[in-house]
């Protein structure tokens, strides 16, 4: 678990006081910004207090993390600096949450970030690192994984090593997120919550997690009567709750057949859980006769025809790339999942998609 945490509009102007217990003999810190930020600097610039040879980075989140940008960025940094640095703080969405996670693992872990995906692979304690979300729904500022699309496989470095030491919850930072992204991201909360409530792995934990998270979401989602400043608030909330869920259980078919979508044709994780989820009645009948609705509420049109031009081949990858997370299988349909679940089923719901 994440062992601090402050949450509260305006609470990013603390980010001085609390980072300043942890500098480490001038190490610099090392700030990883989504670049949606480059055009409005002092937004974010302004509350953050860059000394000695601390240095900020702008990431692009056009694409999903992948483990040899991870590579790059660990490279760089180690050739810049003689000593680690006393923190990686990441500022953005789930991308760069993801990111930053990696790149404070990988600057304590030798190899390739490749060498981590999967679960507990991890030999030495992360750098101290900092989660700063600005748009709320992955939890992967709760999270005890971080999603990178390696050249094999997209998977998580799933580890105890993982979650920050630190997150901001700050509310007045979502507030600017475009509609359709607030609805995709935000969405990936509540089809977290629903693959956790609904698989075999849930436990009282998970549960009341899981549950808080979906009444958040009902509230934000179907409800629509909060003001946008409630609802932001509660969204952070809701984004947290369901991460704790799944960090105690695990999610399901959607998550599983978009990992798959992700990998082939780069369909980023929110958009693609929705493009999935909405065809997934057979599955979660009740959530996603919900989440349809929802998508009415605010007049929310999905693409179509995303793998009309996929070829048999892709098909056959994206649906191996899904078969392959056993744990999101066993979890969805059980321990016999096997039985119930084949790469045809998964290429003919492809193939609505
Ligand atoms: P994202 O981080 O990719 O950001 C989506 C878009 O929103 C980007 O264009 C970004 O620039 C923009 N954006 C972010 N903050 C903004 C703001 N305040 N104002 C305006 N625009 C803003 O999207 P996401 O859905 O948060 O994250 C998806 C990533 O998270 C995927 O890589 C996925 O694999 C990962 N993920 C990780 C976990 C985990 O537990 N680690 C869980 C779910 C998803
Ligand atoms: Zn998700």
């Amino acid at each position: 678990m994440v062992p601090r945490v402050v949450f509260g509009k305006g609470s990013f102007n603390q980010l001085g006081q609390i980072l300043s217990p942890e500098r480490k003999n001038g190490a610099p810190f090392i700030y990883l910004i989504d670049n949606v930020f480059e055009n409005n600097k002092t937004f974010i610039e302004d509350r953050i207090h860059l000394s000695g040879n601390d240095r900020l980075v702008y990431i692009s989140t056009k694409e999903e993390p992948k483990t040899s940008q991870v590579d790059e960025l660990v490279s760089e940094f180690r050739n810049a600096y003689s000593f680690t640095p006393s923190g990686i703080i990441g500022i953005g969405g789930g991308s760069i949450m993801d990111l930053a996670k990696a790149v404070a693992i990988m600057m304590n872990n030798t190899g390739s970030a490749t060498e981590y995906q999967g679960w507990d692979l991890v030999d030495n304690k992360a750098v101290y690192h900092v989660g700063i979300p600005t748009i709320s729904g992955t939890g992967a500022e709760v999270s005890r994984t971080t999603v990178l699309t390696g050249p094999e496989k997209k998977l998580g470095i799933n580890s105890d090593f993982t979650p920050f030491d630190q997150v901001i919850l700050d509310p007045e930072l979502i507030k600017e997120v475009p509609k359709d992204q607030w609805f995709y991201t935000g969405m990936d909360c509540y089809i977290h919550c629903i693959e956790s409530l609904n698989g075999t792995y849930l436990n009282a934990f998970s549960q009341s997690y899981g549950e808080k998270a979906y009444d958040l979401c009902e509230e934000i989602f179907l409800e629509n009567t909060l003001d946008k400043e409630e609802a932001d608030a509660k969204l952070m909330m809701a984004s947290w709750h369901g991460g704790m869920s799944i960090a105690y259980s695990q999610v399901g078919v959607a998550h599983a057949m978009s990992y798959g979508l992700a990998y082939v044709l780069g369909t980023k994780h929110g958009i693609g859980n929705c493009i999935v989820f909405d065809k997934l009645g057979d599955y979660y009948p009740e959530g996603v006769a919900l989440f349809k609705k929802m998508k009415e509420v605010h007049n929310i049109e999905l693409p179509t025809g995303v793998c009309a031009n996929a070829t048999e081949d892709q098909l056959d990858i994206m649906a191996s790339v899904a078969l392959g997370l056993v744990p999101l299988w066993e979890n969805a349909l059980g321990k016999n999942w096997q039985e119930k679940i084949n790469a045809d089923t998964l290429k003919a719901i492809y193939r609505t998609l």
